[in-house]
């Protein structure tokens, strides 16, 4: 399955060009969207994930029209946005049951197992207990994944998951996305080059709403 950003464009109403024209083909893996603030990757995440409207442009996620077929998509994706919001006093196990529920994972039994694997996979089973508020910022960024992960998403997107993350955070949570790219699409956006080039197998750059260049990384780092 692949994902198919067809002519994509967004203006805001101040006038601000978010996206213009913007076409990428997305191959499972990850896949790393590379651009400075500004460039209009969060409106282009936001836009894959079904939270906004483009102006014009087609998506399909395999044989899904994804502007056209918003549930089915939403059934299959998972999105982690740049500030994951969380409430603080609850504990994260309270907190991805509470999640799950709204999944639709209605059998309590299913949902304390796929929870515990899930909390297992973000290397979060011993902190399960401990309330959100407490998290350090690498713990939040994976308790996120976590989220993301309920209902085995086909394509997970996640923005500008690193900025905040100390080195070592920053490592084990970039190794947890390769993991997941495995399987499915992953697509990280990033103003980071190293997020880009240590992970991922296929890249674009995106500055002021265009495209400049898609590229398999170390090409593409070589070409800068
Ligand atoms: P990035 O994620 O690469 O930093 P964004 O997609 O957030 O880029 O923003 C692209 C451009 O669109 C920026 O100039 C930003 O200020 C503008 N922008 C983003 N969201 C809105 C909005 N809701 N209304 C108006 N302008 C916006
Ligand atoms: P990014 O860091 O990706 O550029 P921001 O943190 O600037 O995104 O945007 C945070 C929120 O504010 C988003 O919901 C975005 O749509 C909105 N926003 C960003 N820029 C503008 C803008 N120029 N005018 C109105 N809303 C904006």
């Amino acid at each position: 399955m692949r994902l198919s950003i067809r002519n994509v464009s967004k203006k805001y109403a101040n006038g601000v060009q978010a996206l213009e024209n913007v076409s990428l083909d997305i191959p499972p893996g990850m896949y790393g969207l590379l651009g400075p603030n500004g460039a209009g990757k969060s409106t282009l995440m936001r836009t894959l994930a079904t939270l906004q409207e483009p102006d014009a442009g087609q998506l399909l996620l395999g044989d899904i029209d994804v502007l056209n077929q918003k549930d089915a998509v939403r059934q299959t994706l998972g999105y982690l946005p740049q500030e994951f919001g969380v409430y603080p006093k609850a504990s994260a196990e309270e907190l991805l049951d509470y999640f799950a529920v709204l999944k639709g994972l209605t059998d309590r039994a299913q949902r304390r197992a796929t929870t515990e694997a899930l909390f297992r996979q973000t290397n979060l089973w011993d902190k399960r207990q401990q309330k959100l508020g407490g998290y350090s910022g690498g713990m939040r960024q994976r308790f996120g994944v976590a989220v993301a992960l309920l209902g085995n998403p086909r394509l997970l997107i996640v923005d500008e998951p690193t900025a905040g993350l100390d080195p070592a955070e920053r490592v084990r949570f970039l190794n947890l996305l390769s993991e997941l790219g495995e399987n499915s699409i992953v697509i990280l956006s990033t103003h980071i080059v190293a997020d880009v080039a240590e992970l991922c197998t296929n890249m674009a750059i995106i500055n002021k709403g265009r495209i400049l260049l898609e590229a398999s990384p170390l090409g593409a780092v070589a070409a800068l």
